[in-house]
């Protein structure tokens, strides 16, 4: 009965397309959300690397790491990557050689790169106290 599954194809196309359009018109001012460069932080304390990648390049970086374990992205949509219940995958830190390079985020302002803090506000520099996050929302509330 390959039928049903052929619909279910086709809502998860429309669904993806309409978030993408959701996303582009929702901004009102054209200004993209996230920035262009990903903060990539070594979670490991003894280590502290840090660097900023193109989010493009981020997501190739992912990406081969995810062929690399032999993960799918089945698995991955699934949460099932690596049993950690989160669709990010941790990097193997270019200079400790850990499982220990994750996600973070760049400072607009003064171009601190640092991992996710804690608090409401995700993004928040702990060099300057900006957060992206913060100034959406209070955008909004005007
Ligand atoms: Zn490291
Ligand atoms: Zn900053």
């Amino acid at each position: 009965m390959p039928l049903p599954k052929i619909g279910l194809i086709v809502s998860v196309c429309l669904l993806v397309i309409g978030a993408i359009f959701m996303a582009k018109g929702g901004s009102g001012g054209g200004e993209p959300v996230l920035s262009n460069n990903v903060g990539v932080v070594c979670m490991n304390p003894e280590c502290g690397y840090k660097e900023s990648v193109d989010r493009q390049k981020y997501s190739q970086m992912t990406k081969d790491r995810q062929t690399e374990l032999g993960i799918t992205d089945e698995d991955m949509a699934m949460g099932r990557g690596r049993g950690i219940g989160t669709e990010q995958l941790p990097l193997v830190c270019p200079k400790c050689e850990q499982e220990s390079f994750v996600n973070g985020f760049v400072c607009d302002k003064c171009g601190e790169i640092y991992a996710a803090q804690e608090g409401t506000f995700r993004d928040k520099c702990p060099k300057c106290g900006y957060s992206r996050l913060e100034d959406i929302q209070k955008n909004l509330k005007k």
